[in-house]
């Protein structure tokens, strides 16, 4: 047996009375059916409503394959008829949500013939997907336009319960998906879809209609809006950034590219400047090491381990060693839990093979590595520095 539904669209009537006709455990909690509710279960893209029965939070709403409507209550209900309540902010914000979605489909298939395939109205936002190949935004406003017309004209939306026959008399959008009494959902002049959602009596108390993503979906297109108060508060969210960004830019919205352009060029110079110092004080840096190192058999042989240096820097240290007379280098940072080495030596020195020298410290550090001969790179396992320098010192003897 089915409920009584009823679909009340008035703040006056968002309270009802009615008798339990059963209570059932379910996995998530108690659940009652009454013989009639206002609570509108989830369905047809729309969420269920949330209120109180006897005082009691209802948590879910839903209709079972009989057409029963179940309300799963936070605890369990003792009484035989209840006074139900929903709230009204919560129903007025989805009738707003739905009543749009109404609209929008229509006004996309007045302009682009194109179909509403699903609806999708979730508590953040809204989307409706059409099988359009693709959208413009240009086309989008066109439809958004139109769309917040209707509404400022305050059309009346008006609901029929009409038999098979009658159908053809109303103009449907889309064809009913049940059988039997037919709900219809009619926009003054506009537009005529059956539905067994909750809408605003009047297309004004929509408020606005926003659309605020368009993104290709299943070969379709999604289309994300948002309407009344969530529109109006997703405005004042984007104002609130545009201020921030004005307040840290020192510029107005209107300026706003230029001054992002401004700050991505000083960027852009600041970086190659950077990039210069910091040559020259790898130049500087690897010269004084080079000046310092200990001379084995005619080269200087620089070996050392850097715990807070990044890899990038001891690189374009290694670069500059190499540029030096007879000189074999092993350099290693800490990173993370890890050694990081390079290994170089100047084209001058051609007995020793940089390559072979980290294949060789690697593998005794349990780690791995490789490079061509003037050059390589290889990492370890983070063990003792000092016996990481003694093993890369003594790879670099055995070549000289
Ligand atoms: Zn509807």
């Amino acid at each position: 047996m089915t409920t009584e539904k009823l679909y009340y669209t008035d703040v006056t009537c968002k309270d009802f009375t009615a008798r339990v006709e059963s209570q059932q455990e379910t996995a998530k909690g108690p659940a009652v059916a009454l013989d009639r509710t206002a609570f509108y279960p989830t369905s047809g893209g729309q969420q269920h409503d949330v209120g109180t029965l006897n005082d009691i939070a209802v948590r879910d709403v839903w209709s079972d394959a009989e057409g029963r409507i179940w309300h799963l209550l936070e605890k369990p209900l003792d009484a035989s008829s209840v006074r139900g309540s929903i709230d009204w902010d919560v129903r007025f914000d989805h009738m707003q949500q739905h009543s749009g979605q109404h609209l929008l489909s229509a006004g996309f298939m007045r302009f682009l013939q194109a179909n509403t395939l699903s609806v999708h109205m979730g508590t953040a936002v809204n989307t409706v997907d059409l099988d359009l190949p693709q959208l413009s935004w240009e086309e989008a406003f066109r439809v958004e336009e139109e769309v917040n017309r209707i509404i400022q004209e305050n059309r009346r939306v008006a609901i029929h319960l009409v038999g098979e026959e009658a159908l053809g008399d109303f103009n449907l959008r889309r064809e009913p998906q049940v059988c039997g009494v037919i709900r219809i959902v009619q926009i003054e002049g506009y537009d005529a879809s059956p539905c067994g959602g909750t809408h605003t009596p009047f297309t004004g108390q929509i408020g606005l209609v926003k659309l605020t993503a368009i993104e290709r979906y299943k070969g379709g297109i999604r289309v994300t809006f948002l309407c009344g108060m969530r529109a109006l508060r997703d405005y004042r969210h984007a104002l609130q950034i545009l201020q921030q960004l004005g307040a840290q830019l020192s510029a107005g919205s209107d300026d706003f590219a230029d001054a992002v352009a401004r700050l991505q060029d000083e960027i852009r110079i600041l970086r190659r400047s950077q990039q210069q110092s910091q040559e020259t004080l790898a130049e500087i840096e690897a010269q004084q090491l080079w000046q310092a190192a200990p001379v084995h058999n005619g080269a200087r042989r620089i070996v050392k381990h850097w715990e807070t240096r990044s890899f990038s820097e001891i690189q374009a240290l290694a670069r500059k060693l190499r540029e030096l007379p007879l000189t074999t280098a092993f350099l290693m940072v800490t990173e993370g839990e890890n050694l990081r080495l390079i290994c170089t030596r100047s084209d001058d020195l051609e007995k020793v093979d940089a390559g072979a020298c980290m294949r060789t410290a690697t593998r005794e550090l349990g780690g791995r590595g490789g490079g061509t001969p003037t050059l390589a790179q290889g990492g370890a396992p983070l063990g003792t520095a000092e016996a990481a320098l003694e093993v890369l010192n003594r790879v670099l003897s055995m070549e000289m």
